[in-house]
């Protein structure tokens, strides 16, 4: 039920925006984080559950994956990190920190309003 809650928590903050924003949803896109434990086809299932029973039942549901990066402690190279090799390309420390690909985000909303069409992501 993990992805029931993530999608609840996205939701959230897709309703907290609408409520700013105002206008119609026509779509919200999600990063789903390759190390964020999350399933995307869950996610994408719960969060189109959510959509269906909200104020914009046609929202169409975005998902993206994202790859786990990291950032080297010994050089300060930022790299993806691709199969279950953890050390950095640049000088082969294995002491690195994860910077992106272990969250699951929402990233933008499509929104249809009076004056137009808005992306959030600008
Ligand atoms: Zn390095």
């Amino acid at each position: 039920m993990h992805e029931l809650s993530l999608a609840h928590a996205i939701w959230t903050q897709v309703e907290t925006e609408m409520g700013r924003l105002g206008g119609r949803l026509l779509g919200l896109d999600v990063v789903v984080g390759a190390f964020s434990g999350a399933d995307a086809e869950s996610l994408e299932f719960a969060l189109g559950l959510m959509a269906g029973r909200s104020d914009w039942p046609g929202a169409r549901v975005h998902l993206r994956t994202e790859p786990l990066a990291m950032a080297c402690r010994g050089c300060g190279a930022e790299f993806e990190v691709a199969g279950t090799v953890l050390a950095c390309p640049s000088c082969g420390s294995m002491d690195a920190d994860p910077v992106r690909g272990t969250e699951v985000r929402l990233e933008s909303l499509e929104v249809e309003t009076d004056g137009g069409k808005t992306d959030t992501s600008g």
